[in-house]
């Protein structure tokens, strides 16, 4: 059957409930410029079928999916000829409000979506506001009773970031003695100190860590990117890219929490760092956050921790060997890219807040 085109033209939109047989859409649309077909639910597959036999009939005009869709109906819509989408959904006095397609409720399936499905948004959200919960109830508490509750709070989905450098010992002291098997992520940027690796292997050995993961740059990408192994000299923010924050995202994907040993006498973007927080991904448990540079020396003697090598010889705070400088006071990070502007690798999002806003401010439909 094809259309009428015998009919009149007109401009007034043509309503056809999704639940009329393709023989009454394309007699009603016959001479029409604009064909609305009602949509009851989402759910109701005939609209689709008969935009399509208006379109294979020869329906030239504007085709509009009016009713309930959802977000990612839209490329079914389109596919079966639609040109626009309207919903009630969002302003239920005012049908004809565009959708605006914010949202997505699958992954890509071509990997090529910037745009998060709104499973993982909803997710997101709800890992935030629990977040939040978490920091206000452990809002001054002791290192141990933070870990002790968020080890078990996230058990299976919680990892501890660790460089073991200059303080790492007490954290991960902490955490072995509530639960030595919590994974443990330490970054090989194959340009750490011999004295760090050795540092690493005696702690792990002492304190009794069970998953240590040693996450690497992707060879691929280190051949491509630093292939006379000098981008540090050239640029060090690429070369941080490179061999520590992919090579953690990779690994932390697998993780709804992560503990670091940031701390708030560290200074700079660490000032302000709280106990507990949310980056807009995933929660960060800094259970040290508190505590000076002195309370930390004083830990490491009740607990008689043995220092990293290369403190003793004016090294307070300990990277890689190209971008490591001795300092003077305890627990500075002035000798970290000396020189440079930064006092960051960039693993820690500077602006957490941001992210976290975002997650917030998601609209789903
Ligand atoms: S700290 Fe220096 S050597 Fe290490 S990854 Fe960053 S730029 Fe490269």
């Amino acid at each position: 059957m094809a259309l009428d085109s015998t009919r009149q033209l007109t401009l007034d939109p043509v309503e056809i409930p999704a639940e009329r047989s393709p023989e009454d859409a394309l007699h009603l649309a016959a001479g029409s410029e604009r064909v609305d077909i009602l949509f009851g639910s989402f759910k109701d597959g005939r609209g689709f079928s008969l935009a399509a036999h208006l379109r294979k009939a020869g329906f030239t005009g504007e085709l509009r999916a009016v009713g309930p869709l959802l977000p990612d109906q839209e490329g079914a819509l389109k596919r079966v000829g639609f040109d626009t989408v309207l919903s009630d959904r969002i302003d239920a006095g005012g049908r004809g409000v565009r959708v605006p397609f914010e949202s997505v409720y699958q992954p890509d399936p071509t990997g090529g979506g910037t745009a998060e499905p709104a499973y993982r948004q909803r997710a997101l959200v709800a890992r935030g506001q629990h977040a939040d919960a978490l920091a206000e109830m452990l809002e001054g508490a002791s290192p141990e009773a933070i870990l002790a509750r968020t080890l078990e709070e996230y058990r299976g989905r919680i990892a501890v970031l660790s460089s073991f450098g200059s303080e790492a010992a007490l954290g991960l002291k902490l955490i072995a003695d509530i639960a030595p098997a919590t994974p443990v992520l330490f970054l090989d940027t194959d340009r750490h100190f011999p004295q760090t690796l050795q540092y690493r292997d005696a702690l792990i050995e002492r304190l009794g860590l069970s998953h240590v993961e040693i996450l690497e740059p992707d060879p691929e990408e280190a051949a491509r990117e630093d292939s006379d192994g000098q981008l540090y000299a050239r640029d060090s923010l690429a070369c941080c890219a490179l061999r520590k924050v992919r090579p953690l995202n990779r690994a932390l994907a697998a993780y709804d929490a992560v503990i670091t040993g940031r701390k708030r006498h560290h200074g700079g973007l660490r000032g302000s760092v709280k106990a507990v927080e949310f980056d807009g991904e995933r929660v960060r448990i800094n259970p040290l956050a508190h505590l000076s540079a002195s309370e930390v020396s004083e830990r490491f003697s009740a607990l008689d921790l043995p220092n990293h090598p290369l403190v003793e010889a004016g090294y307070p705070s300990i990277g890689c060997w190209p971008c490591t400088a001795q300092a003077s006071a305890q627990g500075s990070r002035e000798g970290r890219w000396a020189g440079q502007e930064r006092t960051e690798c960039g693993i820690f999002d500077p602006e957490p807040g941001k992210r976290a806003e975002r997650a917030k401010s998601v609209r789903l439909i």
